[in-house]
């Protein structure tokens, strides 16, 4: 297979780019959000602790642990080995608290059930975080349902090419990767989402119009999305409704999902990889190099999104 040697630099450099800023954050301190809610181990508190403080943002952490079993979350006590805290982070500190107190009311019960999926947002947590209402709204109607399904019915939602700023499928929102926003929209194209995505690139990019483009040219990459939420980014010489063609496909860079352990994903990679070529199907994926076939990925309604 012929690979472009320069847009594979160009991908690789703005994937450094990406992965280097923390876009909730930079929301939160230019003022684009009222507060921030992240999972992280309870080792980087310190050291996030230190620096929020010093740009004048109060921070707290939950009094419990979130550890993920196969596809459980389950709530545990603070001292308990491995699993991770969930911070609560505003420039004013009553804000902060009232997320805090607000989650620790959800959160309650499941330290001795055990969930399959459990939905962090409501009405109140929706509005602390500076959601839009409609994504809001969107998320109430699709309570505990794991991100795939939010994914599946924003772009049944969508209406036209869904928008770059709100490319989140790199990185699901929670993670540090990728996103310019943080909730999960209600469409690949809701127009309040865009609002606050833009307002957060923009705060980057006055002065670096260079870290802009990249930015920008990774999150119109299109993106091939398994039925299990897995993801894979690609440039595109042609595409059209269930096809595409392309110099190379590159796995996601969200790490916090294991990709890089996971057997099936990493097939599934290989295959793409050996071609230049999908064809969607009701059931599976069949990979072409030129016309030949070379390889097929059981996958049912998988997802191709182009960006704009
Ligand atoms: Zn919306």
């Amino acid at each position: 297979m012929s690979r472009v040697k320069i847009d594979t630099q160009h991908i690789l450099k703005a994937i450094k780019v990406i992965e280097n800023i923390n876009f909730e954050y930079l929301a939160l301190r230019n003022g684009i959000k009222p507060t921030q809610r992240s999972i992280i181990d309870h080792g980087q508190f310190k050291g996030i602790k230190k620096i929020y403080e010093k740009n004048g943002i109060y921070i707290t952490h939950s009094d419990y642990k979130i550890k993920r079993t196969k596809k459980m979350l389950r709530a545990a006590p603070l001292h308990s080995h491995g699993g991770q805290i969930i911070f609560y982070a505003s420039k004013l500190p009553k804000l902060a608290k009232a997320l805090k107190e607000q989650e620790d009311k959800r959160i309650k019960g499941i330290y001795s059930s055990g969930r399959k999926f459990f939905s962090m947002v409501d009405e109140t947590i929706g509005h602390l975080l500076g959601y839009p209402q409609c994504c809001i709204n969107f998320f109430k109607q699709n309570t505990n349902s794991p991100s795939i399904k939010l994914i599946s019915s924003a772009f049944e939602n969508t209406k036209g090419t869904p928008s770059f700023y709100l490319n989140n499928l790199h990185a699901f929102p929670g993670s540090r990767f990728g996103a310019l926003i943080s909730h999960f929209p209600c469409s690949y194209t809701c127009n309040e989402s865009k609002k606050y995505a833009q307002k957060v690139l923009n705060s980057i990019c006055v002065s670096e119009t260079e870290i802009r483009e990249y930015i920008e040219f990774f999150l119109k990459l299109p993106v091939l999305v398994l039925n299990n939420g897995k993801t894979f980014f690609f440039n595109s010489v042609d595409m059209s409704a269930g096809s595409a063609r392309y110099n190379f496909i590159y796995k996601s860079i969200n790490q916090n999902h294991g990709f890089e352990k996971d057997r099936n994903y990493l097939c599934a990679y290989n295959r793409l990889e050996n071609g230049n070529n999908i064809i969607l199907g009701k059931k599976t994926i069949s990979v072409f190099l030129n016309d030949k076939e070379v390889g097929k990925i059981k996958n049912e309604k998988p997802l191709l999104f182009t960006f704009k």
